[in-house]
């Protein structure tokens, strides 16, 4: 587990922690523009972890290509690593993922991913820092 003694606990904790980009996605629910993520072409085996709090919330094993401009995975690094809650903005229903340790808004899970689990977890290349092995 991380560390959670320097873990921000205020939002103004939160501003000094994250540069404004990792602030408007991980705290405001932000998306990052289409195709702008330097982690779309990284294939190196390597740990994803939350850029809010270092949590490890995806591996390079389960990283594929969908196509969508965004850093895809088709399962969680392990079933302790996120959350996810129902999401109804923009006017439509989306299942919102989370960490599940600082609540770090990451991106949004789909049903239309690769066997074996036939998820598309679509996440924010900004809410992850990569950690090659
Ligand atoms: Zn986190």
């Amino acid at each position: 587990m991380v560390d959670q003694s320097n873990q921000p606990q205020t939002d103004a904790e939160w501003r000094e922690r994250l540069t404004d980009e990792e602030y408007r996605i991980l705290r405001e629910e932000g998306t990052e523009r289409r195709g702008s993520s330097e982690l779309l072409d990284v294939d190196d085996d390597g740990v994803f972890r939350c850029a809010g709090c270092g949590q490890v919330l995806f591996t390079s094993d389960t990283k594929y290509g969908s196509g969508t401009g965004w850093p895809s995975f088709y399962d969680p690094a392990d079933s302790d690593a996120v959350e996810t809650r129902a999401d109804h903005s923009h006017g439509m229903t989306r299942t919102e993922v989370v960490c599940r340790n600082c609540e770090g808004h990451l991106g949004h899970v789909f049903d239309d991913g690769p066997e074996p689990t036939g998820k598309r977890y679509c996440i924010n290349g900004i809410a992850l820092d990569f950690d090659e092995e």
